[in-house]
């Protein structure tokens, strides 16, 4: 009797175990496990996704015994090609749930002869099926987060056992010197305890969150994973808002460069010049906006209070559009994932979900001094500022600047004129 072929199409799914779709392929025999390097996609990420990425699908080809097959080319192509190559009976993948993916996805069904099987989703519950008791989605964090609980989610489930990986030609991955996959991003969760990530998440000075972001970006692991026997509620809320961003951009995919709240598109910004390069390059003479965005160029990641700060930073100091930021973010981070970063840049920048009121406008060195309060995060990544002893790296100007910027706003006068601007838009 002749053996079935499906194909295992991987996306945001790099892993073989609580992977549905893949236990959905291997039970028709022999699968062929694909990856489409998409020109479109690779040409918008920046040197740290790339690099991640490229890790990733080594890790993953080295568990199929190196048979994942790479292509490059556009996927409404190459996966229908790939299908007939192999006369696949089926093509299964991780549903997408990002605008373009979706439309590409659309694409590809309509291009193939075999069915495309969409099983499970990159979250604990998939995007636009929380909805409140009108059938609307959450526009308040806290109540789609109960109702959120209150759904649950399935078991994860474990790899299979018994696939017979399908040989095909693949091109070359691109080389390079990081390391990914599966196997670091579950040693990774196993070796981290979240007891006391409550008391302190918001203190980037101690590192003490889980960095697990960027496996989840590329689907090393699964929520799921994550969420079996975790009991930190803390911890659940935070996997909760990137399942929130997730809902959000399903439902309102302009939100990924457009303020979710309308009346947000009328308000008056700076071009994004000078001041703007100072803000990336890390040398506004603010120390904890310096500091976040050094560790960027330097990491390829920024913690999360520190995001939150340099967003506000940029948007209500300098009055630069919050798409400037986030399309720098995209760049720059290795778990750049485009809901994630745009709710959050709305959420800061005051127009998007739940945002906290625009008249709230961080101070960025009382923020420095609340959470790095012994100046321990700016002195890592500021080395001009390592003369000065505890929080005096927050406040240079009143010790020793050194060889460091002096600021390039006055916080106070750029904090009214943010509240002009936004007086503006109401009147
Ligand atoms: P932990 O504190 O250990 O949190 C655990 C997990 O919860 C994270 O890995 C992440 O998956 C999720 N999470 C935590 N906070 C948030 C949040 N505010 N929104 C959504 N999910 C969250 N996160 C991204 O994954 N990709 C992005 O591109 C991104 N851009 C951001 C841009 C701005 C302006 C801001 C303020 C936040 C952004 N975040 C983004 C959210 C957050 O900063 C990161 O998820 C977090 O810093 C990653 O570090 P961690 O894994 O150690 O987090």
């Amino acid at each position: 009797m002749d053996t079935v072929t499906t194909v295992m199409w991987f996306r945001r799914d790099l892993r073989l175990t609580d992977n549905p779709a893949v236990l959905d392929a291997a039970a028709g025999g022999r699968v062929l496990g694909l990856f489409v390097l998409d020109p479109l996609l690779w040409g918008r990420s920046g040197d740290p996704r790339r690099e991640h990425l490229a890790a990733s699908l080594r890790s993953l080809s080295e568990s199929m015994g190196g048979r994942l097959v790479v292509r490059r080319g556009d996927p409404a192509v190459v996966v229908p090609a790939v299908a007939d190559e192999v006369a696949a009976s089926s093509v299964h993948i991780c549903a997408d749930y990002a605008p373009y993916g979706q439309q590409r996805d659309v694409q590809v069904e309509a291009a193939l002869k075999c069915p495309l099987v969409r099983t499970g989703s990159p979250y604990a519950v998939a995007p636009g099926r929380i909805r409140n008791q009108h059938g609307r989605p959450y526009q308040v964090f806290t109540p789609y987060f109960k109702a959120w609980l209150a759904h649950g989610w399935r078991q994860p489930v474990a790899a299979p056992t018994d696939v017979t990986w399908a040989e095909a030609p693949s091109e070359e991955l691109p080389a390079g010197s990081v390391e990914a996959g599966e196997g670091m991003a579950l040693e990774r969760w196993r070796s981290y305890d979240p007891a006391g990530y409550e008391a302190e998440r918001d203190r980037p000075d101690l590192d003490s969150t889980s960095r697990m972001s960027i496996p989840l970006k590329y689907g090393e692991i699964h929520p799921r994973t994550m969420l079996a026997g975790l009991e930190s509620e803390a911890y659940r809320r935070e996997l909760a808002w990137r399942e929130f961003c997730a809902d959000l951009l399903v439902r309102y995919p302009q939100a990924a460069w457009k303020p979710l709240r309308p009346e947000f598109e009328r308000t008056a910004y700076d071009e994004p010049g000078s001041a703007y390069e100072a803000w990336r390059s890390g040398r506004t003479g603010f120390p904890f906006v310096d500091a976040g965005m050094r560790q960027l160029a330097a990491t390829g990641l920024m913690h999360n209070r520190v995001r939150m700060v340099v967003a506000s930073f940029l948007v209500k100091d300098l009055h630069v559009h919050w798409k400037y930021g986030a399309r720098w973010f995209m760049r720059s981070l290795t778990d750049g994932d485009l809901a994630s970063n745009a709710l959050n840049w709305q959420w800061v920048a005051g127009c998007g979900a739940d945002t906290a009121p625009y008249f709230r406008i961080f101070n960025p060195v009382a923020q420095g001094l609340k959470f790095d309060p012994h100046g321990d995060y700016v002195r890592r990544w500021i080395p001009e500022l390592r003369h000065l002893a505890g929080k005096q790296a927050h406040e240079p100007w009143e010790h020793d600047t050194g060889d460091y910027p002096a600021p390039i706003a006055d916080h106070a006068e750029a904090r009214r004129e943010a509240l002009r601007r936004y007086d503006a838009i109401r009147s």
